[in-house]
């Protein structure tokens, strides 16, 4: 039996995450050229069709038992073991999130598989093998690798690292669906009580959707408040530059650039006041969308950005502020009570 890829696909409201979707694609590169077939493998109590083929599923193997309602690690793990003997895979992708990085490399372990975390770039080798680049040390280098044929791999890959393919309308695959039954899948260990979503203020910048930083153009009078507030408005985490980490307005784990070690990939990156000098744009040049307040327009930074702002930023912020404080409630479709 020929092996295929896998690739776990992790749902968030019963939609497939953007970081599967991107993950699909990479398989689909990868397998068209190994000549292989990719598999989206995914768990719930009740999913909804949602159609994975545009994005580079050849089979969507769909498992549901009402013990895989939330996500746990033993339960998905027990799930997607049973299917190896029927589906073999030879490679595994898995979005390096929380839930993927846990499940990750236990899966390695049950399959007897390599693990391979944090992957950047995967190549196929002329001789059927597998060669990675893994980020390493915090983000600050990254490791090569390489794996002989025939030898398998779960890897995990970094969510926005990839980008996300546009679908093939075209592109068709089969559904299959499996109903678990008790003996097939444990009862949880632990039991999810209810979803809470990230608090933009406190989430983590690599988690971010919407990050708004800041850099030496609030120098005139240090008001960073004004940058915290806009940003709790639009729901974005606070970064800065460097030189707002020297002055005490930003902890390390808000710096962006090169020396912070990450390289963040946000749906939406708002530059407010910074240059963008190369070591800052070095930990955020792959966001999706780039937005530049700044004064200058020969600014670096207005260069790369999608939208720029042209003007006295202590000007924009607070008639940005005022919009968004404005604007109907349950406009932005993202908004949440908590
Ligand atoms: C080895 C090394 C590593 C480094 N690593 C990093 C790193 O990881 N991250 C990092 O950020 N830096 C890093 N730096 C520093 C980096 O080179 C730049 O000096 C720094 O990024 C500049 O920060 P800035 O954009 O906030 O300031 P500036 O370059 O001074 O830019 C301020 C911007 O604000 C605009 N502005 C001013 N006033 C207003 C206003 N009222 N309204 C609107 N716009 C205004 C200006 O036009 C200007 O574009 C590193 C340097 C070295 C040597």
């Amino acid at each position: 039996m020929d092996k295929v890829i896998w690739v776990w696909i992790e749902d968030q409201a019963g939609q497939p995450s953007e970081a599967s979707l991107e993950l699909l694609g990479e398989a689909r590169r990868l397998a068209d050229k190994r000549g292989q077939t990719v598999y989206a493998v995914r768990l719930g109590a009740e999913l909804p069709a949602g159609d994975l083929a545009p994005h580079g599923a050849d089979v969507e193997l769909i498992g549901l038992s009402d013990r895989l309602k939330a996500f746990t690690v033993e339960t998905a793990l027990a799930a997607t073991t049973a299917w190896a003997a029927d589906h073999p895979p030879d490679l595994v992708l898995v979005a390096a999130t929380p839930q993927g990085a846990s499940l990750a490399p236990r899966l390695a372990a049950r399959l007897g598989f390599d693990y391979a975390p944090r992957t950047v770039i995967a190549e196929p080798t002329p001789d059927g093998g597998l060669s990675l680049r893994q980020s390493v040390l915090g983000g600050k280098a990254n490791a090569l690798s390489a794996f002989p044929a025939g030898s398998g791999v779960v890897l995990t890959m970094i969510p926005g690292a990839l980008g996300l393919d546009p679908p093939d309308p075209k592109r068709t695959g089969q559904r299959r669906v499996v109903e678990f039954g008790p003996d097939q899948v444990p009862a949880p260990v632990t039991q999810v009580g209810k979803f809470i979503p990230a608090n933009p203020a406190t989430v983590g910048l690599e988690e971010a959707d919407r990050i708004m930083a800041g850099g030496l153009g609030f120098a005139r009078d240090g008001n960073w408040a004004l940058l915290e507030e806009t940003a709790a408005l639009l729901g974005a985490a606070v970064g800065g530059s460097k030189p707002t980490l020297d002055r005490g307005w930003i902890p390390p784990a808000r710096l962006i650039g090169q020396s912070s070690g990450r390289r963040l990939a946000p749906r939406v990156f708002v530059g407010v006041g910074v240059s963008g000098s190369p070591h800052f744009v070095e930990g955020m040049k792959e966001a999706r969308q780039i937005v530049a307040v700044n004064q200058d327009k020969g600014a670096p930074l207005v260069g790369l950005a999608d939208l720029t702002l042209v003007g006295d930023l202590y000007e924009i912020l607070p008639a940005v502020a005022r919009q968004l404080r404005d604007r109907p409630r349950g406009q932005d479709s993202e908004e949440t009570d908590d």
